[in-house]
């Protein structure tokens, strides 16, 4: 018998595997940090023993889910600045926010949307920070995410412009400056977290950038191996202030910067044209889905289904805490399937296996973790959760996957494991003081609201004052 770290017995395991093998009784054994062994409950037991086994009657494992875009901080500004296009809340909301933020808030922020990720079932989530210049700030967000224990990315995005459009000069810096603060945190925290954290390059937003400062960004991702990721055509803006600039569409003119390619995944993609996809095959560029962001925010639709069908690999995606007002990705994976019906006016245009995809192989395979994560195979990182349905939300249940995608909540997500370590057992934090974290966050939260000059989009009568 061999002897493994944990040994997860009796559970209806959703493998996402290539056939997308769905295992009664499954068993799932786990050694150091990877998967070991798949198979039946029957077949393990033969094979192995543990000291750690868990009984998972009743459950369903699914592998971890993978967010493609957030900005951990934003949790600070939940319902402050409803009701805004993105240009404006930006200027309202995030950037005075972000402006003022302190490194001792920028960690509390960042547990408190790691907590909510890994409560919902995403176990790899990739940061998209302002690029503030304080390393401070940089580094108390990368402690939060290797605190919380979830894999992830850290990207700091270079902004070289911007100012007309109303960011701060704290939030804006030449483009060599930044690539070079980006370069350092490669070298400091890759591989950070036991191996779970890896270091990338983002862009603001178009018109927050030089023509030179995006060829920058694309010659220093080509010498150091990280991807790029960017806000492209969230709103029509991109592209009317790209032709006021240059006489181009957004995409065209990254195109011909050379900053299309495998290793871009581009977030929103809501206004695109037949020869923006064009180009985004053409590249292998993936894209990032953010349908309750796009909901809030009033930006529109994005063509997934068109994209897709063009070849694009698409994944899923919160976005920040600031224009979704949480990060449950449960609720994204049920809204990206929904707003694609409601796009199409085609109710089988997005099946719940297909936006599960999305949210587990294509995500991984976008982020170029392909083989890594995304998938519950033996050699995997051993990154699941499992999943009790026995809520009046979720109950009954005929096929795990709609369950999951259609009716579950974050009640429902019992056990999370990323890495091999068992991160929330029985619905609970095993290491972490979840209560004391959120209540100095709502403390913090109200400090930096007052501090920031936000507090004064609140109706003064809807306050939040307990007592
Ligand atoms: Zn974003």
């Amino acid at each position: 018998m061999e002897k493994v770290d944990l040994l997860v017995r009796h559970a209806v395991i959703v493998t996402q595997n290539s056939d997308r093998v769905v295992l009664q009784d499954g068993a799932l054994a786990v050694l150091g940090n990877r998967i070991a062994a798949i198979g039946t409950t029957d077949e393990l037991d033969a094979r192995f023993q543990s000291d750690n086994l868990l009984d998972a009657r009743g459950r369903a494992l699914f592998p971890g889910l993978v967010n493609l875009h957030t900005h951990l901080f934003q949790s600070a500004v939940k319902g402050l600045g409803e009701d805004m296009a993105v240009e404006q809340w930006v200027q309202a909301v995030t950037f005075p926010t972000a402006a003022a933020l302190s490194a001792e808030e920028a960690y509390l922020f960042a547990m408190v949307s790691c907590l909510e990720n890994l409560r919902s079932g995403a176990t790899t989530v990739m940061e998209f920070m302002y690029g503030l210049q304080d390393p401070a700030v940089h580094e108390a967000v990368i402690q939060a995410m290797v605190d919380s224990g979830l894999r992830g990315r850290y990207t700091r995005y270079v902004a070289d412009t911007g100012a007309a459009m109303g960011l701060p000069p704290a939030l804006i810096q030449p483009a060599d400056e930044a690539l070079a603060h980006v370069r350092a945190l490669q070298s400091a925290y890759t591989g950070a977290g036991d191996g779970r954290l890896d270091v990338g390059l983002s862009i603001g937003v178009i018109w927050a950038m030089t023509e030179p400062g995006l060829c920058a960004v694309r010659r220093c991702a080509d010498e150091t191996g990280m991807t790029i990721t960017m806000h492209i055509n969230e709103s029509p803006f991109d592209n009317l202030s790209a032709q006021q600039q240059w006489g181009r569409n957004t995409i065209p003119l990254l195109a011909e910067c050379g900053v299309l390619g495998p290793d871009l995944i581009a977030v929103h993609c809501v206004h695109m044209t037949d020869e923006d996809i064009r180009l985004f095959v053409e590249h292998g560029v993936a894209v990032a889905y953010n349908p309750v962001s796009n909901m809030y925010l009033g930006s529109g639709i994005p063509p997934v289904v068109e994209m897709e069908q063009a070849g694009v690999t698409i994944g899923l995606a919160t976005d920040g805490s600031g224009s979704n007002n949480c990060q449950d990705m449960l609720e994204t994976l049920k809204f990206s399937a929904l707003l694609q019906k409601v796009r199409q006016q085609n109710p089988a245009c997005v099946r719940a296996q297909r936006a599960l995809d999305w949210a587990t192989c294509d995500g991984a395979r976008a982020l170029g973790l392909a083989g890594q994560v995304g998938v519950l195979a033996p050699g995997l990182y051993a990154d699941f959760f499992l999943v009790n349905p026995f809520t009046p939300k979720a109950t009954p249940v005929h096929d795990p996957v709609a369950t999951l995608v259609y009716s579950a909540g974050q009640s429902n997500i019992e056990t999370v494991v990323v890495n091999g370590r068992v991160l929330l057992a029985h619905g609970a934090f095993v290491q972490l003081n979840e209560a004391e974290l959120l209540h100095a966050a709502q403390h913090a939260a109200q400090n930096l609201a007052h501090r920031a000059g936000t507090e004064r989009l609140l109706d003064r009568r809807g306050r939040w004052r307990p007592v």
